[in-house]
């Protein structure tokens, strides 16, 4: 068959947790593409989530297959000159192995640590969470995925019993009376879900967007709510307060459906309008109008991103939304809810399988003995054996070359993306061996002793989990180069080399079936879901438990709650929470406060999209946005370079003055290492509950920079 009629391979894309779908069709060599990455991008609008949309991102995707940075030999740090050198995939998987092995003989088994990403597809996130438990015996796993979520998932299952991003399909937001949309700027980090809320106007409903900038996506808003970083919790008591005070409360749905009301109604009330004015900047009028337009609906939504989140109250500040909606009725009913939208590709998934600290697969908590029970006898271990719940992924990385002296890393580039990265870069220098499994030589592989090279979406099939827990297949289009293997083939390679010859294959649907084993009975059940029936019904959403052959297939369960929460009892929990300040605020040495995100062309650490020629035109380098009352104030013109310093370090940035922005704070976006870095400057406070970082608010000075900080 000629490959411009040859079939696509229907996918997802590599990137956020939209999870777009998409074809890759095949580009015949030799016939003006000989150095094309053999597959092109197409459409695929049977795919309801997207309907074919896809942003620069997910259109441009195919081309880091055939970047020129791509590595396609192990690279093993050589001793004499201390550079990185090719190396056969057994000199190289010996020394990880012996890395490993001795670190663990030297210091103990929890002085080996291992570091996910939330990008992992759900084989590979299981895969390395038994490696680290079975093969290692060390309790210090997590991944980035707790920078990206952990609040709304702490928050959630708190509440409900049962986190999963969206208890409902995202078409639901299209069809809902009022949404409320907090520190999401889905314009820029999912265009094509803004279709929901395009629609969702068309359709009469109203949308508040709550965001300290006025983006491309709080331009679309009924009504924007800038409230100064970091007091998003004070916001949504005030709305609470206003909701009891002006008799909005849906008395009949809180006494059959929640716990608690007295507490929370009692902490929201010493929250009144005025003085959560003075907290936010919010006028009292604007939050009754949000009061309003809120609980005139037939049904409304509050929708949280990482704006609420990554704070180091995130846990409570997400509860506060949720308490809103349980107060007005709003959850557990069609249209109605509370849902979080998850970023990283697989967000959701990642964090139930298994590679978070204190998790088993199926979303079973670690320190449960009938989870380990289960598990264990899965995994054809003695439950005893397996280790308790570690760190959290900062505190781990703030361990490295301490207590913990070696870390396999795979699909995570924390010397961009950590908080205070300059602190975590340090101790990443610190180890006594590191290994890193990526496609491109990232910033913290750069720091390895050993480099894997590894296998891209396209070139292996595995499941993702996309934010409406809809369970997803990315398909095999193409082979991956000579020289590059799976994450799955080197944890099955270095687990026969550590003395486990079984248990890690290297089949995706293989590993899969293991996972619904492990995952049955558990709050995440996906033994019910199999290759073939996602491939049929383009996607199942869990909880999807197996069900006896008689009873025929379970249907998967796109809407959470309807029925009853996910408690022991099937009612929601009020939890009472307060505001309380950010762990750092401005003051005379430090007066401006800084807030980081994303824009459209770049993703996470850059470290793929960085290496895409259009996406890096498009957005080719860091910037510091602040408003013109600053830029005036600090003598600083738009594109003269501005030096930022937090209590953490310093960072320059070409200004970008604009006033979409708060006078009292600074944007910078968080994708890019080296002078512009802005996670230099973040905060690692955590969050009690999520151990989630402040990335979202600091407390930062500025000035006109040296033009040798552009180096
Ligand atoms: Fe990919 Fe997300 Fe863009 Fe969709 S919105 S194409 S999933 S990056």
């Amino acid at each position: 068959m000629n490959a411009a009629n040859a079939p696509a391979v229907d996918t997802h894309c590599p990137y956020c947790a939209l999870q777009c779908g998409m074809g890759l069709r095949p580009v015949e060599r030799g016939s003006g593409a000989p150095d094309g990455p053999g597959v092109t991008v197409v459409e695929r609008t049977a795919f309801p989530v997207n309907r074919g949309a896809l942003c620069g991102k997910g259109r441009t995707a195919a081309e880091l297959l055939v970047s020129g940075a791509r590595l396609t030999s192990p690279l093993v740090r050589d001793p004499a000159t201390g550079e990185l050198a090719p190396a056969t995939w057994d000199e190289a998987l010996d020394r990880v192995a012996d890395g490993l092995r001795r670190a663990g003989a030297e210091h103990g088994r929890d002085a080996v640590g291992v570091f996910g990403g939330g990008g992992l597809t759900n084989e590979k996130a299981y895969a390395l969470g038994k490696f680290a438990r079975v093969v290692l015996g060390t309790s210090q796993i997590d991944y980035n995925g707790r920078f990206c979520m952990s609040s709304a998932a702490a928050a959630h299952a708190r509440a409900f019993g049962l986190d999963r991003g969206l208890p409902f399909p995202l078409a639901d937001v299209a069809r809902t009376g009022c949404v409320i949309l907090v520190g999401s700027n889905l314009a820029e980090t999912m265009p094509p879900a803004l279709r929901y809320l395009t629609e969702l106007r068309e359709n009469g409903g109203r949308l508040i967007v709550v965001d300290p900038r006025r983006t491309r996506t709080a331009e679309q808003a009924d009504l924007h709510l800038a409230p100064r970083p970091g007091t998003d919790l004070a916001l949504a008591l005030g709305l609470l307060h206003l909701v009891v005070a002006e008799g909005r409360t849906d008395e009949e749905f809180i006494a059959a459906r929640t716990d608690g009301w007295d507490e929370a109604r009692a902490a929201a009330m010493a929250h009144w309008p005025e003085m959560v004015e003075r907290i936010t900047g919010i006028p009292v009028p604007d939050l009754r109008a949000a009061v309003r337009m809120f609980c005139d609906a037939e049904s409304s939504m509050v929708l949280t991103a990482r704006g609420p989140e990554q704070q180091a109250k995130g846990t409570d500040t997400v509860g506060a939304w949720i308490n809103l909606c349980l107060a007005t009725g709003r959850a557990g009913r069609e249209l109605s809810g509370y849902g979080c939208l998850t970023g990283q590709g697989n967000g959701q998934g990642g964090r139930e399988h298994g590679q978070k600290a204190d998790q088993l697969p199926g979303y079973r908590k670690l320190d449960d003995p009938a989870a380990r029970r289960h598990v264990a006898q899965v995994w054809d271990v003695d439950p005893d054996a397996l280790p308790g719940p570690g760190r959290s992924a900062y505190e781990l990385l703030d361990a490295l070359g301490g207590e913990i002296r070696a870390l396999l890393l795979m699909g995570s580039n924390p010397v961009v993306s950590a908080p205070r990265a300059a602190h975590v870069e340090e101790r990443i220098r610190s180890l006594d061996f590191l290994a890193v499994a990526d496609v491109v030589l990232s910033e913290t592989a750069a720091l390895a002793d050993v480099v894997l090279p590894v296998a891209q979406w396209a070139e292996e099939t595995g499941t993702t989990t996309n934010l409406e827990g809809r369970v997803l297949l990315r398909r095999r289009a193409l082979d991956p180069p000579p020289g590059v293997r799976t994450d799955l083939e080197v944890l099955g390679a270095l687990a026969a080399r550590l003395g486990r010859e079984k248990g890690f294959p290297a089949d995706p649907e293989e590993v899969f079936d293991e996972l619904r084993r492990a995952s049955a009975g558990g709050p995440a059940d996906y033994s019910g879901i199999t290759y073939r029936r996602i491939a049929a019904e383009d996607g199942v959403f869990w909880p999807c438990p197996e069900l006896p052959e008689e009873a025929g297939a379970h249907p998967g369960t796109p809407r959470l709650f309807l029925e009853r929460f996910a408690t022991p009892d099937g009612r929601a929990r009020f939890v009472p929470v307060v505001h309380r300040p950010a762990a750092e605020e401005p003051d005379e040495a430090y007066p401006v406060l800084l807030t980081t995100g994303r824009v459209l062309a770049q993703y996470q650490s850059g470290a793929q999209t960085r290496r895409v020629a259009e996406l890096n035109a498009a957005a080719p380098g860091p910037f510091v946005e602040l408003h013109p009352h600053l830029a005036e104030r600090l003598g600083i013109a738009d594109g003269e370079l501005v030096a930022v310093e937090s209590r953490r370090g310093r960072a320059a940035a070409p200004a970008r003055v604009t006033a979409a922005i708060r006078p009292d704070t600074v944007f910078m976006p968080f994708h890019w290492p080296g002078p512009g870095r802005a996670n230099t400057l973040t905060n690692p406070a955590l969050d009690p509950t999520s151990r989630m970082p402040e990335f979202k608010v600091c407390a930062v000075r500025l000035e006109r920079a040296q033009q040798v900080e552009r180096a």
